[in-house]
């Protein structure tokens, strides 16, 4: 299959381990984080997460900065 630019969620982005721009699969998952500290409390916080085509390689950044 040839490479193209049509894929419906990819993006081009830099990657760290590339060193360079390439095509990622970019989602928007909802992560459960538990509460640090004496709170139990249970949250869950969108993730932008993204995975590079070329090398594999996944990164997730939190969308809300609380
Ligand atoms: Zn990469």
């Amino acid at each position: 299959m040839a490479t193209t630019d049509g894929v419906s969620n990819g993006m081009t982005e830099p990657c760290d381990v590339c060193e360079t721009d390439t095509l990622h699969e970019v989602s928007i998952q909802l992560i459960t984080e538990s509460g640090s500290g004496d709170n139990a409390q249970y949250s869950r916080e969108p993730y932008r997460v993204r995975e590079c085509a070329r090398c594999g390689n996944r990164d997730s950044k939190r969308m809300n900065n609380a």
